[in-house]
């Protein structure tokens, strides 16, 4: 029955699927003890559903078994030896935008959300016509209360870096993970250990420090954080550590050597948005409401609505130094958005700070 599930699995476009107990996390401790030192900044979901996330009877009652799947989202170019790229180089300006800025890779794709869903949910319906009118399941891409990680490694699908990623042998760390839990009762696949050794290139790698000690993210120094879940001004002294990010940070993930192994997506293939990778920061800042939803509608940069990415674009500018910026974003000081036009001010003054800086004679 296992083999079925693996198979059907495969079939659907998926690059792995495995098995896992359905009994609670031993992580969490650590996950609670990282709740009580906020380290979630404002992701109260975490916090709100921390009792459900350590027990998966809570989520399902009866649940036996977690059915992990993963989905690479490497592109051809990051299979290639070359792809341990070192830090930074995620961040590449493309050379025709004029003022690149930078989306993270699993965001230059439609909402995987969208694309892992309707396979889970065929995957779903598969394990219910096995197991029967008695077996109840329940499927998430991210949206439910599952301590996913530890149920990858749990299940033998790979292993949490101290990056705080997953990591699979077979695939390296570009991946995308979704689950299944259901009353049926499968057998479990052998737990995978962490084999990250003396290695710390991801830590290096970070821009903010925000993988204070291995395994262990503050989120609030996140850059991801940053640019994507937090609603509100972003902290003076962290804007400068932005570059010319918009959606997301893939350093410490670009940094882990085990990506030699990655493999080139095929599920996420055919959903690619290449150009969403360095879009021009002076376009997406005369988005308008409606500009905004049709440029980037399906994609999982809705998720910061048109403020949050337009707060993101007036840092990036910002932190560009560069003054032919500056009109645009004297208009963005007006607009009718406060976040907006509070960051466009920050930029403003950066980028005439730099240009005094520079002034000969100084
Ligand atoms: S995503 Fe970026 S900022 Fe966040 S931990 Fe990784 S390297 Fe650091
Ligand atoms: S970069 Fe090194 S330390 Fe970091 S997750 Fe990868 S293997 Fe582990």
């Amino acid at each position: 029955m296992k083999q079925a599930v693996r198979e059907q699995a495969l079939a659907l476009g998926f690059d792995e699927c495995r098995f896992a107990a359905a009994a609670p996390p031993v992580t969490a401790p650590q996950f609670l003890t990282w709740l009580n030192n906020q380290r979630h900044g404002e992701m109260g979901y975490l916090e709100r559903n921390a009792t459900k996330r350590i027990d998966p009877q809570l989520v399902l009652p009866g649940a036996n078994t977690v059915i992990v799947v993963a989905a690479s989202y490497a592109t051809r170019e990051e299979c290639r030896p070359t792809a341990v790229a070192a830090p930074g180089l995620a961040s590449r300006p493309s050379l025709r935008a004029h003022h690149p800025g930078t989306i993270a890779r699993y965001a230059r794709f439609e909402d995987y959300h969208t694309v892992m869903g309707e396979r889970l949910k065929q995957l779903a319906g598969f394990v219910g016509r096995l197991g029967g009118p008695e077996t109840r399941s329940l499927w998430y891409v991210d949206t439910g209360p599952v301590l996913e990680r530890e149920f990858a490694q749990r299940a033998g699908l790979g292993f949490v870096g101290k990056h705080t990623n997953v990591i699979s042998r077979q695939l390296g760390n570009w991946l995308l993970l979704a689950e299944i839990l259901t009353t049926l009762p499968l057998e479990p696949d052998p737990p995978e250990k962490n084999r990250c050794g003396a290695c710390a290139r991801c830590l290096a790698a970070c821009p903010t420090g925000a993988l204070i000690a291995p395994f262990q993210l503050d989120a609030r120094l996140c850059l991801s954080y940053l640019t994507i879940e937090l609603k509100g001004s972003i902290p003076l002294d962290l804007r400068p550590k932005i570059g010319t990010r918009i959606f997301g940070c893939d350093d410490c993930l670009a940094a882990c050597p085990w990506n030699r192994f990655a493999r080139e997506a095929r599920l996420m293939k055919p959903h690619a948005r290449p150009e969403l990778g360095t879009p021009d920061l002076l376009d997406l800042l005369s988005l308008t409401e409606a500009g905004f939803r049709q440029r980037f509608a399906g994609t999982a940069v809705t998720r910061t609505k048109r403020r949050g990415l337009l707060r993101n674009v007036c840092v990036a500018l910002g932190n560009s130094g560069d003054a032919s910026a500056l009109p645009a974003l004297e208009r963005a000081r007006h607009d009718p958005e406060p976040l907006i036009a509070e960051h466009a001010g920050w930029a403003i003054g950066q980028i005439r700070k730099r240009a005094t800086a520079d002034r000969p004679g100084r």
